[in-house]
């Protein structure tokens, strides 16, 4: 059996956002976490039925990394998904747009696009259910556009150009088109003939616009087929159908919830408005830790004051660890460390405060950032992913499960929650561990 779908996520809460999708949409979907090894599986040799997923989302940290490192994981991570025969392969992107004139969207794109021979490719961060939607091409949060938005000060991709035909053009080398509103709201047919105009022009790239889920499902249907998907978790919301009408996939089956014992906690590295909210709601009734990157700070004294924290917290009790904070703050340890620099310190220690964290018991986490989110399933050696069902739009539990580090002995296995920094309710975390049982 061949996989339908296979996504590689330029970061892991990208990946666990589209996966969650995937899933709502009937897919059965397994999130590997870093490029699988060729001999990787592509069934869970811990599956229950031995079936091979419907879909596969591969997740990478190569949001910020140089352009090249990003170019090379991804075509790894192809090949290995081509190798399992994946009919559509989908290049995930942060809804929005999160990259630098240098990359990574584009020239990843470009890499893709070339391995895969494919014509032009839609180019959709869009994600209406959290307030990104896309008029005349541009990208808009909410009620403002991109670059009015909180992400104009991002610590490490700061979008402050809300027309993505400009900051895409930034970054990939063949042109980029747009397939207007008028076309995208009467349906799959009339995107078809928008995307078959582009291709005859030469355009190697089409944003479209989408203001709804409705325009994202008739995107969905024109794209049957299509060997390159690139885009935001919102532009998978119409392809199960696609296979569903061909008889290749089955009725939708409900996520369940991670059964996991143990203690619970909250990492917050991100420094969006949203997190920095959620973090403010739920230290005014829970015992929280800041973790504060001053310049003589190391990754392992910031990680051993905040575990010298916790140990004190009773352990049925939920705690939060957090480096979020106001621009100011954040520019000012980049002006004293360099931006690079502050944001590896700040991530090394809430990588190792996650791996005491377990330690010390608790095995119900939620962690914010992307970037964060990275750092910390990677420090806890999670492999794979098993999603749940969903907190707020585009965030679900998941069962999280791989080999030990630091010389423990056994198997990982714990209740994670990857929140993108700027997803989620201002009671985000308070609710995320309410629904566990
Ligand atoms: P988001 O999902 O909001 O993009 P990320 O975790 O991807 O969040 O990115 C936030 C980045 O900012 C990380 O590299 C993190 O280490 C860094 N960071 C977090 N707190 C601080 C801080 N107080 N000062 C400087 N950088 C920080």
């Amino acid at each position: 059996m061949s996989l339908l779908v296979g996504a590689i996520a330029d970061d892991f809460t990208g990946a666990t956002d589209l996966a969650n999708t995937l899933v709502r949409s009937g897919m059965r979907t397994t999130q590997l976490i870093g490029v699988p090894d060729a001999d990787t599986p592509l069934v869970d040799p811990a599956s229950r039925d031995g079936s091979a997923p419907d879909a596969i989302v591969v997740a990478l940290k190569i949001r910020t990394v140089p352009a090249y490192m990003a170019v090379a994981e991804a075509r790894e991570a192809l090949s290995w998904l081509t190798r399992h025969a994946a009919r559509q392969i989908i290049w995930k992107y942060c809804s929005t747009f999160d990259s630098t004139d240098a990359g990574n969207i584009g020239p990843v794109a470009d890499a893709l696009r070339s391995d895969l021979g494919a014509d032009v490719v839609v180019a959709c961060p869009a994600f209406p259910a959290t307030g990104r939607t896309i008029y005349r091409g541009h990208l808009f949060v909410g009620d403002r556009l991109l670059s009015e938005s909180g992400m104009r000060n991002h610590p490490l991709t700061p979008m402050r150009d809300a027309d993505l035909m400009r900051v895409l053009s930034r970054q990939v080398a063949g042109e980029v088109g747009r397939i207007d509103f008028s076309s995208v709201n009467s349906g799959a047919a009339a995107i078809r003939d928008a995307l078959t105009e582009l291709s005859r022009a030469g355009i190697a790239y089409a944003i479209p616009d989408v203001l709804e889920d409705t325009h994202l499902m008739h995107l969905g249907r024109a794209l049957a087929g299509a060997r390159l998907i690139t885009g935001g978790s919102g532009i998978a919301l119409g392809l199960a159908e696609n296979f569903r009408a061909a008889g290749e996939l089955g009725a939708p089956v409900p996520p369940a919830l991670p059964d996991v014992d143990g203690g619970a906690a909250v990492i917050a590295g991100s420094c969006s408005e949203a997190t920095r909210e959620q973090v403010a709601v739920f230290a005014r009734e829970h015992a929280a830790h800041q973790v504060e990157p001053t310049s003589d700070a190391t990754a392992s004294s910031l990680a051993e004051a905040a575990l010298s924290f916790t140990r004190d917290v009773p352990s049925d009790a939920p705690l939060l660890i957090y480096s979020s904070a106001a621009p100011a703050a954040v520019a000012a340890v980049q002006s004293a460390r360099g931006r690079d620099d502050a944001g590896a310190l700040v991530e090394a220690a809430l990588a190792k405060v996650a791996q005491g964290l377990v330690g010390q018991g608790r095995r119900r986490l939620v962690v914010a950032g992307g970037e964060t989110s990275g750092a910390v399933t990677t420090a806890l050696g999670i492999e794979r992913l098993t999603i749940g069902p969903e907190i707020d739009p585009g965030v679900p539990w998941t069962l999280a499960e791989g080999r030990a580090r630091n010389g423990d002995a056994g198997h990982t296995r714990i209740a994670l929650a990857l929140k993108s920094g700027n997803f989620g309710a201002p009671d985000f975390f308070s609710k995320a561990l309410a629904m566990l049982p």
